[in-house]
Formats: C-alpha cells, structure tokens, sequence
C-alpha cells in the first residue's frame, strides 16, 4: 500500500494473434503491478507480467458472466486506489464495442487516472487474415462497424436498416452470430440484394480462424452446417469476393492441425514457433522437466582438474547449460577450457557452444556408431582423456565407441530429465474428444514419458487417428518398444528436421 493512487491502462489486446500486440502494450503489461483481462484477450500475453504481477480473469463470455460489468469497474477503481497500476487487457482496440468510454468515464468520476492504449480491432483484423480488405477501390469506399447484438425486439432500435441495405459501405457486424438470421433478413426486407457476398470470421487471427462464406441468401444454412458459434465478426459487401484471390492465413501448410510438443517447456520455442509460422495451433504439454543432477560433485571435481582432460565431447544442448552453470557457480571462466579440444553432436548443440564462445573441432552429426567413429578419425583420440557431461539416464553407446577408438572416458552427469504430469489431465481429455490432430516426440524420454502419462488407458484407440512424429531412429525405436509405430520419422534429426518432415507428410496429404 503506498498513498499515491496508480494509473489504469485501457489496453487494447489485439485480436488474438499475439503478434498484433503494440509495443506501448506490451511495455504496459510487463511493468503493471495488476493484470485484469477477459476472455477475448490472448492468455499469451501474460507472459509479459511481472512474476510478482497479480492476474485477474474476469470472464465475460455471452452469457457467463464471471464478474459483471459493475463489479470490474469497482475492481478497477479499488486496485488503482490501493496504489496499484493496472494494466486492463481488452480485446481488439477497447474503445470498438469494447466499453472501454464507459471503464474511462468510471474511473473518471472516482478520480483515477487512466490512459487508452489502442489496439488493432478484430472488426480490421479477422477480415484481412482471412484475406478480405474492408475497404477497395474498386468496391467501396466506406465502411461501417455495426453492433449485431442489439435486442431485436427493442422498441426505439439505433438500427438504420434502410441506410445500410442501400449503401455500397462494407457492412462489419461484431457480436452477431446469434443474430446473423435476423441482420440477414433485415438487410433483404430494406433492398440488399440476396446475392450480396457475406463472410463469417471466427476466432480471427488465431489457429483456431475459421471463415464460412456466403450470400445473405445462402449463410444462415452454411454458417448452420459449419456449426459456426460466437466470437465472429460478420463482413458484408462486395469486398469479401475478394478472399477468394487474397486468402493467405488458412492456406499456410499446417493451417488449423493441432499438434502437441511434448518437450520440455523450456526448450518447446524453437518448435512451436517454427510450427506456428506453418499456421499450426501448438498445444503444449511438456513430458519431461530437466533439473540439475541430484549431485553435482561428480561434475564439480570433473571441472576442477579440468587441466587433466584433452577433449570436452558435448551431446545436447542441456549437457552445455548445465555444464557452464556449474563452470561459473565455481567461480572460472571459460578461461580454463583453453586447452581442451571440442566434438558436439549435433548442430545445435555446436551454436549453443558456440554462445559461450568457443567453437566445436569436430561435429558427429548423429550419436550412431558410424558418425562418431569417422568423425574422430580425423584427429588422434588414442590415450587421451575425454570429458563426457550429459544427461544421467544417457545411453552408453558413445563412450563405448570412444573407449574402443582408444580414449579415457570420464562420463559425468550434468544434468537429470524428470517425469512431468502436469499436463496429464488436458492430454487425456483431448485426445478423447479428438483434439488433437499430431503428437511430436523429441527424444525417447518424451515418448515413454508421454505413455506413462497415458498409464493404463488404451494407447492405441486414443491415438488411433493422431499422426505421430518422431525427431530420429532412436526416438522411433522407443516409441515401437511401447508398441507406437511413428507415421513420421526426420530424416535429419534435428527441430528442423521434424519441421520438414511433418510439413512433407501433410503436402503429400
Ligand atoms: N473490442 C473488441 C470487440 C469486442 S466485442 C475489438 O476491437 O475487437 C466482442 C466481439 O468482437 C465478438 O462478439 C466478435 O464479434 C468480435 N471478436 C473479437 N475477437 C475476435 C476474433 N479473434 N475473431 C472474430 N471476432 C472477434
């Protein structure tokens, strides 16, 4: 509590694509001491708040209203009274049918200050990511922005059929698909004519976009057939012919497919956001934590006589993070690595090596036998000490091959991978109601930790129209042990690799 009031920001969220974001936002969201927002506004953006940040959901879908209007001003009005400032996510821009004017004059007449962030409106932004442009010269030359809620049995309606059945305006309608039967039929009765092409947006700028289109003649029964629910916005004239030429987001390669990353959390941005540029809805449910090992003396004194080494052999890019993590904690630099030659397997592993600023000698391209005998049949390894920190649970394959070669292995565990189920509940929920349409597993833990998530549900029948992926040989080798056979293998076995793979199979469809 201090006795300066805070400040309220009326934020506009953007339509739902996170994307869409300002930046003036996203400054207000990390610095606020409150977050309040509503369903129309991406959780994403959470994200960005402070961790000590107190978040508040106030609902508000149709007719399940988690706080009433009242009550969030009185919210509004009390947080920023307590000294707090509160960043008040909206959908879209908050003052388009947003009621931002009404929380401005609210918190107005109770003395709290307040600043209005726009935002990029879904009555723009459903429409051009389903490829119609609002306006065009060719078409139109305005456009009008019309509440589709409005009661229709209300006496003294604001409603001027007449004006916009004889305009040529392109017509946006928010908050109308329940009503979509009664605007149609008003725009008929007042001169629209019936071939007038009509679209239906949904959940815009998302994965989850769908667009039915249409005449006012024929949409009633296509936006029926389509099942096509609230949040819509509704386009009306000429201009939605258009989309036919212009539609760019539904025709990304993986449009719509629900894929599930089951890798850990933080190491999931890479293929989500690779995925999610394709048009893919990831869906994250990470089967594996990583944490450092239980103990760290091993390492700890690996680094101490690090003198007595010749090689630093780097399998992943966890073995370079936690190695380093403890290089430092010790209280050295890299420094002490001078000496020493390095081999990492894979390239990812060589750019994160490559981060802390030291090049890798020798690059096995994968950990089979092959790849790791000729790439050390370069340089002489006979006699020499390598060092080996990786993961506990690691398989043996590799400091066998090197110990055949001639070499000392030392092989110390750097950091320990953990069963996580906290997503177990949601997984088993999807995939009974056929959510999900692909499953990607990113090592062999994820597929066996991804089973025992299943435990003693029948594994086939959920997964019997899921499209599984799997990153190499030996993930797929796992996953046919637990009696999964992957419909996708990479052929390079990388993030990029797997990309590639899932985008063939769904080309090839
Ligand atoms: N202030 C918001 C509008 C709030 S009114 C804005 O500027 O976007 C709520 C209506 O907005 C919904 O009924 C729907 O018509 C529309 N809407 C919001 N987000 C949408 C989205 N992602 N896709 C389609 N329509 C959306």
């Amino acid at each position: 509590m201090t006795d300066k009031t805070g400040t309220v920001y009326l934020i506009g969220a953007g339509p739902g694509d996170p994307g869409l974001l300002t930046i003036k936002a996203k400054e207000c969201i990390e610095t606020a001491d409150v977050v309040v927002y509503d369903y129309l506004a991406s959780p994403f953006l959470l994200n960005y708040a402070r961790s000590d940040a107190q978040i508040i959901y106030v609902g508000k879908k149709g007719g399940d209203h988690t706080l009433s209007q009242d009550k969030i001003n009185l919210l509004l009005v009390d947080k920023a009274k307590q000294g707090f400032d509160v960043a008040r996510l909206k959908g879209g821009d908050p003052f388009v049918f947003g009621r931002g004017g009404e929380e401005a004059q609210m918190l107005l007449s109770h003395g709290v200050s307040y600043e209005v962030v726009p935002g990029v409106t879904s009555a723009i932004a459903a429409p051009a990511y389903a490829g119609i442009p609002i306006t065009h010269r060719d078409h139109t030359s305005f456009v009008s922005f019309i509440t589709g809620h409005e009661d229709p049995t209300k006496k003294d309606t604001s409603m001027q059929w007449d004006v916009y059945a004889k305009s040529n305006a392109t017509l946006v309608f928010l908050m109308g698909v329940k009503n979509l039967e009664n605007i149609v039929k008003n725009l008929i009765k007042h001169g629209k004519p019936s071939d007038t092409p009509i679209a239906l947006v949904r959940w815009g700028t998302t994965a989850r976009q769908k667009t039915v289109t249409g005449t006012l003649e024929t949409i009633v029964e296509r936006v029926k057939q389509a099942k096509l629910k609230s949040p819509a916005i509704i386009v009306i004239g000429h201009v939605v012919s258009l989309r036919e030429e212009l539609a760019w987001f539904d025709k990304r390669p993986l449009f719509g497919k629900r894929i599930v990353i089951t890798r850990a959390r933080a190491q999931a941005s890479d293929l989500v956001s690779k995925l999610s540029k394709l048009g893919a809805q990831c869906i994250e449910i990470p089967t594996i934590q990583i944490v450092p090992p239980e103990d760290t003396a091993p390492l700890k004194k690996s680094i101490e006589n690090i003198t007595d080494y010749d090689w630093l052999v780097f399998t992943s890019v966890n073995g370079v993070k936690f190695f380093f993590d403890v290089l430092f904690d010790m209280g050295h630099d890299v420094r002490v690595l001078g000496h020493l030659k390095f081999a990492c397997i894979g390239p990812v592993t060589k750019e994160r090596l490559k981060s802390y600023g030291i090049l890798s000698d020798i690059l096995p391209k994968t950990y089979r036998a092959e790849s790791v005998i000729e790439a050390f049949s370069t340089v002489e390894i006979k006699d020499k000490k390598i060092l080996l920190p990786r993961a506990k649970q690691a398989r043996t394959i590799l400091p066998e091959e090197l110990t055949k070669m001639g070499a000392q292995v030392d092989d110390v565990v750097a950091y320990e991978t953990q069963l996580n189920s906290d997503g177990k509940k949601e997984l088993i929920s999807l995939l009974d109601d056929n959510e999900i349409d692909a499953i990607t597993f990113t090592s062999s833990s994820t597929v066996s930790n991804f089973m025992s998530l299943l435990e003693s549900k029948d594994a086939k029948k959920l997964l019997k129209n899921v499209v599984t992926a799997s990153i190499g040989p030996i993930t797929s080798d796992t996953a046919r042990s637990l009696d999964i056979e992957p419909d996708i293998e990479a052929k390079e076995y990388t993030i990029q690799g797997l990309v590639n793979s899932l985008l063939a199979y769904y080309e090839g469809k």
